[in-house]
């Protein structure tokens, strides 16, 4: 509505002046509106969080959001003249991070910023409003990994970091095997050993090709010798 009476206006004055109507600047057509939506993040509510409504989608501060989602950190890199994600850390405050929600704004701009995840670009849509980077909650989400979404019952907009895929499969849990005693080999049968090996064999087996010296079974368990798996004495 605002942008209708501001075009209608301006036309008013071209004609009044006898001038080509002239083109808005685009910054004018930007319209925020502080949020009226409530915020959850991972089921609860959560109190004081800046958000501004554009475009029926919602702009949040980035520290705001670290602070909430506490996974990732935030930081101004000089060099590049931007600001810097550092992941899987716990976020640092900075006494930035918003402490009322804002009624209204004075300046509003896209924002110019660049924000990086380590050397990668992210491409987060971002207003400057009174000096202070918004960035679409989507697109924070998206770089970020936490889910967005909107219970439109409650006019409430949820964030989750958990999962909400399907809980993988249990896994079984072993039952407790009994493990069978080793089957006592009780007739004091006679295994092979050879040269090298610490295995003691069955007479057939294939690894009795280059030598081959018959000892007792008990023989060879004593003296650390183990059953092949090939032949299973
Ligand atoms: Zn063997």
């Amino acid at each position: 509505m605002r942008k209708i009476k501001l075009i209608t206006i301006s036309l008013i004055f071209s004609v009044m002046l006898g001038i080509a109507p002239v083109t808005i600047a685009a910054n004018s057509d930007i319209i925020a509106t502080p949020t009226t939506h409530l915020l959850s993040f991972d089921g609860s509510l959560v109190d004081v969080v800046a958000a501004f409504t554009i475009n029926n989608e919602n702009y949040f501060k980035l520290r705001d959001i670290a602070l909430l989602v506490n996974s990732f950190d935030v930081t101004y890199d000089s060099e590049k003249s931007a600001i810097s994600i550092i992941s899987d850390v716990p976020y640092t405050p900075n006494g930035t991070e918003s402490t009322a929600k804002p009624s209204g704004y004075t300046t509003i701009a896209p924002s110019t910023d660049k924000v990086y995840i380590g050397e990668t670009a992210l491409d987060l849509t971002a207003y400057k409003i009174d000096g202070a980077n918004y960035f679409r909650l989507k697109d924070l989400g998206a770089a970020l990994g936490f889910s967005v979404g909107f219970d439109a019952d409650t006019k409430t907009v949820l964030i989750t970091t958990v999962s909400t895929a399907p809980p993988p499969a249990p896994v079984p849990v072993a039952a407790p095997t009994i493990t069978p005693e080793p089957t006592p080999n009780t007739s004091e049968s006679d295994v092979y050993i050879t040269d090298t090996g610490s295995k003691y064999h069955r007479s057939s087996c294939r690894y009795l090709d280059e030598s081959k010296y018959e000892v007792s079974l008990s023989w060879a368990i004593s003296n650390g010798y183990e059953p092949c798996k090939v032949c299973k004495p």
